[in-house]
């Protein structure tokens, strides 16, 4: 009962009092608002949303499976990567899958999986050559993914309506006060300057609360002090940066009062790290699964700690190393088909996770969950100073720098990195010094940095690549 224990500055409590409104674009009329294209595009999906989400698992597959049939037939007939890879598919006689064929799960299990290496490999092959009035503006996404090899794709406005949409519902399963202020510590672009976008909102309509964001490159004594000032309900940031957070508040800093709630993403969260949450912080941590190169893939049950499937905008597969779909317990890759995005389709995608699937939720709701989601482990780093910051070196930024594929860094001592290269060709003197130059001056310190250039990375047996690891001890 704490998050009714005092007011919080900026943040006007959800009483029922007031509406909350959508923002409207008509003027003179406040409400009920009437919203724009993109606004009403994503309540009436939330609108469909609130009912799918009870249907029976079969008629969720059913409906899934039309869906399915639609992009695949598209891919086939617009996407030169796909021409070739469904034409050995489609059978004998058949020169690809035609429009209106409707794939069983037997042919669909027959569909090569697209890797990351193909996705990078295949370049604008990926992507479609028809022409999308409908699905609005292509944008360009690039993941760093779990490999540390970054992907590119493309995505459209509808793809950012059915992620909206999405997130939406999440804040409306954890019944989140949309009016009040959330802190997001992740990595920031230097051209974002920390808590300079007074404008940014991180909920939906007119009433949206604040949404104040905090480089997590900074020690972590410095995020608790932010987070202090600030007084945000809602805090969202990475589980191994939240672990920091809790570690520096049980070493004698005080408590954060003004948090409702706990969000992660883009990492592995485990039970232990939902205890201390609840101990040290006294809130909850709601977690979710997505990935940039796709948008949400899972949300956590509004009733129990696992993940549901976001069914309406994705397939997810989970299959053991013969391909077969993963029995429940078990633990197999990811495999994820995005069913909205008609501009670089991904049918068939290896994402590069684990996830165990499981039996479908007491709660009644029909989409299929997963239990655990091991993902990506992060390492902290420990600065001569002896703070720890979350390690400055992401990988898609490095590439775009350098002739570099992928790298790995490992802290050796307490002045001292290694970095593990795959580069595609060999560096200069001059290029060498630059690098070292740029990630001292991300370290804001000097570092002795000793560069190994590597045919490849090895991929651990768990799958979980880590950019970064410290081997000495805190
Ligand atoms: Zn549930």
């Amino acid at each position: 009962m704490r998050r009714d224990a005092k007011p919080r500055p900026g943040s006007r409590t959800f009483s029922g009092k007031s509406p909350y409104l959508v923002r409207s674009v008509v003027p003179g009329i406040e409400w009920p608002g009437l919203p724009d294209q993109m606004d009403a595009s994503v309540l009436a999906i939330e609108y469909q949303l609130r009912r799918s989400l009870w249907w029976p698992t079969s008629r969720l597959a059913e409906q899934q499976r039309r869906q399915r049939d639609l992009l695949v037939g598209h891919a086939a007939r617009t996407v030169p990567f796909y021409r070739e890879r469904l034409a050995v598919v489609a059978g004998a006689g058949a020169q690809t899958i035609s429009d209106d064929q409707t794939i069983s799960d037997e042919l669909w299990r027959r569909i090569p999986i697209v890797t990351r290496a193909d996705l990078r490999n295949a370049g604008s092959t990926l992507e479609s050559r028809k022409a999308l009035p409908s699905h609005g503006r292509r944008f360009e996404i690039r993941s760093s993914g779990t490999t540390g090899r970054p992907v590119t794709v493309q995505g459209t406005a509808l793809t950012t309506i059915m992620s909206r949409a999405l997130n939406l519902r999440d804040h409306l399963w954890h019944k989140r006060d949309m009016r009040a202020t959330a802190a997001l510590i992740r990595r920031l672009d230097d051209k974002v300057d920390e808590g300079g976008d007074k404008a940014a909102r991180w909920a939906f309509g007119a009433d949206s609360g604040p949404l104040i964001s905090y480089d997590i490159a900074r020690p972590v004594k410095n995020q608790v002090a932010w987070l202090r000032t600030q007084e945000p309900a809602y805090l969202m940031t990475h589980p191994s940066n939240l672990r920091a957070i809790i570690d520096a508040c049980r070493e004698g800093t005080k408590d954060l009062p003004s948090l409702r709630e706990v969000d992660t993403f883009g990492e592995p969260v485990d039970d232990s790290l939902r205890a201390e949450t609840k101990q040290v912080l006294g809130v909850p941590l709601v977690d979710s699964y997505s990935a940039e190169e796709t948008g949400p893939l899972a949300l956590q049950c509004p009733d129990c700690e696992c993940y549901l499937v976001q069914s309406e905008a994705v397939q997810v597969e989970v299959v053991d190393d013969a391909g077969e779909p993963s029995r429940y317990g078990d633990t197999g890759r990811v495999v994820v088909t995005a069913l909205h995005n008609y501009a670089t389709p991904l049918v068939r995608y290896e994402i590069g996770d684990c996830a165990e699937p499981a039996a479908p939720c007491d709660c009644g709701r029909g989409l299929p969950r997963l239990r655990a989601i091991p993902g990506r482990v992060r390492n902290m780093m420990i600065l001569p100073s002896g703070d720890k910051i979350r390690p400055p070196f992401a990988i898609g930024s490095l590439t775009r720098m350098f002739a570099l594929e992928q790298a790995q860094f490992v802290q050796t001592a307490i002045d001292r990195l290694e970095a593990l290269l795959v580069a595609p060709r060999a560096w200069t003197a001059e290029e060498e010094e630059a690098f070292r130059r740029e990630i001292c001056q991300r370290l804001g310190q000097d570092f002795a940095i000793e560069l190994k250039f590597v045919a490849e990375i090895p991929f651990p047996p768990s799958r979980k690549f880590e950019e970064f690891r410290c081997e000495i001890e805190a």
